[in-house]
């Protein structure tokens, strides 16, 4: 419990209206993204400041009490549950556009900043930021940043870190740093703007970012293509970028998942495939042609059934706003979902897709792929019941084999939703302790008294 005292002082920095200790709101706050973690927080604090992050950080740092820092609580690895209670520091009244600077292709903005909201603005300037989580709906710039997380168009563009110039941040004893700057070439010291991306939540308070941006693409194309066989599709992605084209986007669903989608959007996607991939070409008109054109021939060359080219850009919004409610479509879908998220090379993507495939068969577990295959990044997930305890036994045993074969097969524990709590048990397994050791040097720099956002990453 925090006490009465510490209440008052935070409620005199932040004002009463955004200190709450409600059991309503503290459950509000208890959770994220995943089915399986939960737990409140003791108070829930909205700063609207930089200055007040400060000041009740040199609070809590004073009392020792743990604090959480949350954007839009949609992260899928329990990250911003406060699993050891005290200050859940929503950040989502921070929500301010600072600037948009055509001229460096640059925007300041506060960390509460929803992502769909950022696009709408910067696309009235013609611009956009590249990184597209299909969380847009909700998720912040910080949780974003602090997830560096991705997204379809990553194929072709890259990931949060390669669009964070800037942070500001509070160090969780109260002090205010300022790191890198407005310019694309920086290579003053450490680079402490790409420590703080993907840290979790662990390190320090983001509370404005200066992000890098692109002007929007004058071209673009969407093309499906349906396979009747799950790890073929897998195979024609590296058979695409073997081509020499890079597609913007290149995601990839299987039958399940496509029924799925229709099921809560009404959508009507083709459903008789087992598998379809979802293509995005975009540039100049002439290099969108070459690309579509190479796509379209690899995919029939690979034994495409069908090969389907919006028809305009309303079509193709409809196309990719069906595919943005695969998680939902995934999630609605049983009561607990375990969704994964790991990385396997391109080039072993169907081989690890049929594991899965056999994992779950094996495990008598009803199972579906969806994910970013253009970069190897994909999303198995398997469909359970936490309140049948031999059911959730077998599918977390299934998704530990899933995990271990991407490890296998040359890929990574996670390719963007983070370790948080949902991964802790494999970083001791799979990674070098020495590099366990160094994160935690660093954490102790950064956080002496260990308040940050405690009990994440890594098992203490
Ligand atoms: C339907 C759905 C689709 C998704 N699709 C994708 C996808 O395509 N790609 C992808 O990468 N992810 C995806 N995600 C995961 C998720 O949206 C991202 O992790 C997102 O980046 C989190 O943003 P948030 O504002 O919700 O952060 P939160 O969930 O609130 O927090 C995430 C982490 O960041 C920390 N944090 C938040 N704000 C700050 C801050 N200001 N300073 C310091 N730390 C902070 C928290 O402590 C926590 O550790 C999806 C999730 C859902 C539910």
């Amino acid at each position: 419990m925090v006490a009465q005292e510490i209440i008052r002082r935070l409620s005199g920095i932040v004002g009463k209206d955004n200190v709450r200790a409600s059991e309503e709101d503290r459950r509000v706050y208890s959770y994220d993204g995943t089915s399986t973690w939960m737990h409140m927080p003791d108070l829930v604090v909205f700063p609207t400041e930089t200055a007040h992050v400060e000041a009740v950080l040199k609070v809590a740092n004073e009392a020792k009490i743990p604090v959480t820092p949350r954007g839009g609580g949609t992260n899928v690895s329990g990250g911003s549950v406060p699993i050891r209670g005290g200050i859940a520091l929503v950040m989502t009244k921070m929500n301010r556009i600072l600037g948009i600077d055509p001229g460096n292709l640059s925007a300041t903005v506060q960390a509460g900043v929803v992502l769909m909201d950022l696009q709408k603005a910067l696309a009235a300037k013609n611009l956009f930021f590249p990184p597209d989580p299909q969380s847009f709906l909700g998720a912040t710039m910080g949780g974003i940043i602090s997830e560096n997380a991705g997204g379809p168009v990553c194929l072709k563009y890259g990931v949060t870190k390669q669009y964070i110039l800037g942070i500001k941040a509070v160090l969780p004893t109260g002090r205010t740093i300022q790191f890198g700057g407005i310019t694309l070439k920086n290579v003053v010291g450490y680079d402490l703007v790409s420590l703080l991306t993907g840290s979790e939540g662990t390190l320090a308070v983001i509370t404005e970012a200066v992000l890098r941006l692109m002007p929007m693409p004058p071209a673009r194309k969407t093309i499906i293509a349906l396979f009747d066989d799950l790890p073929r599709s897998g195979e024609t992605v590296s058979a695409i970028l073997d081509a020499g084209t890079v597609p913007a986007k290149i995601e990839l669903l299987d039958n399940w998942v496509v029924r799925n989608i229709n099921r809560i959007t009404g959508m009507g996607l083709p459903e008789e495939a087992a598998a379809m991939l979802m293509f995005e070409c975009d540039g100049a008109e002439e290099m969108v042609a070459h690309d579509s054109e190479k796509v379209i021939g690899v995919c029939r060359a690979m034994g495409a059934t069908g090969v389907i080219i919006a028809k305009d850009a309303q079509q193709a919004q409809a196309y990719w706003k069906a595919r943005s409610a695969g998680f939902a479509a995934v999630f609605s879908a049983a009561p607990t979902v375990l969704a994964e998220d790991v990385t396997v090379p391109r080039t072993r993507m169907a081989e690890f897709i049929r594991r899965v495939t056999d994992i779950c068969k094996r495990a008598d577990l009803e199972v579906t792929v969806i994910g970013h295959a253009g970069d190897g990044n994909l999303h198995p997930s398997v469909m359970t019941d936490q309140r049948d305890p031999a059911h959730f036994e077998r599918a977390k045993r299934a998704i530990d084999e899933i995990i271990e074969a991407a490890i296998e097969f040359g890929g990574v524990l996670s390719g963007e939703h983070g370790i948080g709590l949902e991964k802790q048990k494999f970083m001791r397994r799979t990674q070098d302790p020495t590099f366990i050791e160094i994160m935690k040097q660093i954490k102790r720099i950064f956080d002496p008294n260990g308040i940050l956002n405690p009990g994440k990453i890594w098992e203490d």
